[in-house]
């Protein structure tokens, strides 16, 4: 299918952004690399008057560090990323997650804060992002606030994100000396959505494991020194209280299961990666 018709406007800096989403409204819907958006506008999910592209916004392409912080700029593409210098000593989990995220042509186009501003449960930049216990900056008429993950992402595709607002950055968290990370998913090719996508941040014993693909967001849970059968146990509950349910790509039982047995692995894996 076509998108329907629409107006086109293309951005030079931030503030002709919030200038243009004062003007427009709710008639008016941010592009950035238009891999997810593009879809949703064939497929006529979503029909704005008025779009904005924000990938020429030449004050938004950077990641730098920030204090405890990378902060990434909203035009910064996943590929930008993927070749950051300081990638592999500052976010690690990322790295490690990168190959992941589709395909390099999608990463060649889609952003990093495009990814955790469609709020697609199975995506991996948001599952990041809620592990680490990250930020979200939102720009408006009003000026600038910042979100947890947490309070960004509020269901399926769906987001705190107000009208008149947009992302103008995202903060993760940067590693801190001894601590580990693991990271794993399953699905159906490598670059399709996760059937189940997991990862995990050991704090010495401590450890923060999140879970993509099952609920209708990321879910973090927080474990302390649980071994054995009280670490099977509290994975156990997890695996139901996120409420899987059956799909074409796979049975809630079988992402249960995932939950449990790769969440124990991750687990273990971050554990031993802390020192
Ligand atoms: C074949 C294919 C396979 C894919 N596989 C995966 C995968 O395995 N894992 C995965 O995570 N993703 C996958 N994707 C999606 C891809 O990563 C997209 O790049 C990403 O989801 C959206 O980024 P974008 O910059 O293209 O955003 P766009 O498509 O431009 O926008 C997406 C949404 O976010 C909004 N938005 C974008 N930027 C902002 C902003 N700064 N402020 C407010 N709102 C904003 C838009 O209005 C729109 O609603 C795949 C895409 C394709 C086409």
């Amino acid at each position: 299918m076509k998108p329907p018709s629409f107006d086109l406007v293309i951005a030079e800096t931030a503030r002709d952004v919030t200038a243009c989403l004062k003007e427009h409204g709710t008639d008016a819907k941010i592009i950035a690399g238009g891999q997810s958006l593009m879809a949703m506008l064939n497929m006529r999910l979503v029909k704005p008057k008025v779009l904005i592209d924000i990938s020429r916004v030449a004050d938004l392409d950077y990641i730098r560090r920030d204090g405890d912080f990378v902060e990434i700029g909203a035009t910064v593409i996943q590929a930008q990323l993927e070749d950051w210098p300081e990638l592999h000593s500052a976010l690690p989990i990322v790295a490690k997650a990168m190959p992941h995220i589709g395909h390099f042509q999608t990463r060649n186009r889609g952003t990093v804060c495009g990814s955790i501003c469609h709020a697609d449960p199975s995506s991996e930049l948001p599952l990041l992002l809620a592990t680490l216990g990250g930020e979200v900056v939102l720009t408006g008429q009003r000026g600038k606030r910042v979100l947890k993950a947490d309070e960004f992402q509020t269901g399926m595709l769906s987001t705190a994100c107000g009208e008149g607002e947009f992302v103008t950055a995202v903060r993760f968290p940067a590693a801190k000396a001894g601590q580990g990370f693991a990271f794993d998913e399953v699905a159906r090719r490598h670059g399709d959505f996760a059937v189940v996508s997991l990862a995990a941040v050991a704090t010495g014993q401590d450890v923060r494991l999140g879970v993509g693909g099952v609920a209708d967001r990321p879910t973090v849970l927080e474990l302390n020194s649980e071994q054995g059968s009280d670490l099977d146990d509290k994975l156990n509950a997890f695996a139901w209280a996120l409420g899987a349910s059956d799909d074409i790509h796979a049975s809630a039982r079988y992402r249960r299961e995932l939950v449990r047995r790769l969440g124990k692995k991750l687990v273990n894996e971050a554990r031993d990666a802390a020192s």
